[in-house]
């Protein structure tokens, strides 16, 4: 799945020119919109296209969550393909509103239906009007070999603010566009905004459609989420906050809002080091007027004390950092301020932004770092041997990385799908750093023990 390359390239460290991706380092775009509308109470992900990308999606997310998902699509078939998709897109839409009677079905398209040239708004507009009890359509033009997941879940974010944000009275609250983090991460965003007494509009919010109680009976797990009438009142929040490291404001839900309704706009990296944290609390501080309750203050304390306790373990190590370029660049920033040299940035986002991303936020450490844009774990295994390094931190993608040069995989992000509890790590602020850093320290100690002749007592 991803976007193949027709052009040759050559290999960073090789030079030998390659015609495709081999093992993309990104999933597809319909991907990252489907997780943005299982964020939104009410909403049905629907696909147009065919459903072997509806399948391979689910399974996926059930796979990295361990929940169930439901994912309704238009079943392209040989005549669909041929004649177009609009009498299967009506029927799908029928359909989704009768067994599921959502608030909202948010349409994402396949490469199959955007190569064709489904001109799926004219679709909607024309559907909508001969049905319009349907329940509200909004739509997200996600050709796969365009983009990736991470522009697949903007793009969604933005087209979903594009649809149903107003102006509207000015009200206290804040909009966060926290991008594509763990279940956990949205938990502690919620807590961090509550502390300090800010309404947030986390969107998307699938902290408990994506990690939920046990059911006794089946249910269509539509009902959690950022409820549509706060993304509604999205044009008069006092502000937005949005992590986004390496795209432009202007294509961001956050920009969007500043450009139509003059709600500001403060963007800013995935807090996952102290002094992305610390800029995080300070804005929100400012915003909501309140200094930080202490226990934030208990909490980074904490961590800089595990910092000192941890150094003589981590620092001067070598590490590969892979995944969506916004989380790269973010583990970067606190990898180098552990004292890890993250010497090889890679990511199959191609915004052409990372290295200034990085530049930006590691500058002292740019000469010993390799960075690989657009690429696929081929080339971030042929640069990983290159740069030595100790560790590697990245999804569950990079294993057999892990495997060939024998050390520890530390895995954040997404998919993690050989171990259970992806929903529960915690990547963001000062407790996220934290559990971060043990999970480093450990797998570091664990490794030496391993490889150690003589073993490990402890008298
Ligand atoms: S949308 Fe494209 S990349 Fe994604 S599963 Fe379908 S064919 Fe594959």
């Amino acid at each position: 799945m991803g976007k193949s390359k027709v052009t040759a390239k050559p290999n960073p460290t090789s030079g030998e020119c390659r015609h495709a991706t081999r093992n993309p380092c990104r999933l597809c775009t319909p991907f990252g919109a489907c997780m943005v509308f299982h964020g939104i109470s009410g909403c049905v992900p629907f696909i147009h296209g065919s459903q072997g990308c509806a399948t391979y999606i689910r399974r996926y997310l059930i796979g990295h969550y361990r929940e169930p998902v439901d994912i309704a699509c238009s079943n392209f078939a040989e005549p669909t393909t041929v004649f177009g998709g609009k009498q299967n897109l009506e029927t799908g839409l029928i359909n989704v509103a009768a067994q599921y009677v959502p608030e909202m079905i948010g349409i994402c398209t396949t490469c199959l239906a955007e190569t064709i040239g489904d001109d799926v708004p004219m679709f909607l507009h024309e559907i909508t009007k001969q049905h319009p009890d349907l329940p509200r359509l909004v739509q997200v033009a996600t050709p796969s070999y365009c983009g990736t997941h991470t522009d697949g879940f903007n793009q969604a974010v933005r087209s979903v603010v594009e649809a149903l944000a107003q102006s509207g009275a000015k009200h206290h609250g804040v909009n966060l566009f926290s991008g594509m983090l763990s279940p956990a991460d949205l938990r502690y965003l919620k807590e961090i905004m509550t502390d300090f007494g800010l309404a947030a509009t986390v969107l998307p919010d699938y902290s408990d459609s994506f990690d939920g109680e046990v059911w006794g009976q089946y249910k269509k797990n539509i009902e959690h989420g950022t409820a549509i009438a706060d993304i509604e009142k999205a044009g008069g929040a006092r502000a937005s906050i949005e992590f986004y490291s390496t795209a432009s404001s202007k294509k961001s839900a956050g920009g969007y809002l500043l450009e139509r309704f003059g709600t500001p706009y403060y963007g800013m990296p995935i807090p996952i080091s102290v002094k992305d944290t610390d800029r995080f609390l300070s804005v929100v501080s400012q915003l909501s007027g309140r200094v930080p309750p202490d226990k934030y203050d208990g909490e980074r304390g904490r961590l800089i004390d595990a910092y000192v306790d941890g150094h003589k373990y981590v620092f001067e190590k070598r590490a590969v950092v892979y995944g969506e370029e916004c989380l790269v660049v973010s583990l970067a920033s606190f990898l180098s301020e552990i004292g890890i040299v993250p010497a090889l940035c890679a990511s199959g986002g191609h915004s052409g932004r990372l290295r200034d991303a990085l530049a930006e936020q590691i500058p002292e450490m740019m000469p010993d770092v390799t960075v690989l844009e657009d690429t696929d774990f081929w080339d971030i295994a042929e640069a990983a041997k290159a740069v030595r390094p100790d560790l590697i931190i990245g999804n569950s993608n990079g294993y057999k990385l892990k495997r060939e040069l024998g050390i520890p995989l530390i895995r954040v992000g997404l998919p993690i799908h050989d171990r259970i509890g992806a929903s529960r790590i915690l990547h963001v602020g000062y407790r996220g750093a934290q559990q971060l850093y043990d999970r480093i320290v450990n797998a570091l100690i664990e490794q030496q023990q391993e490889e150690s002749s003589v073993g490990y007592t402890h008298i």
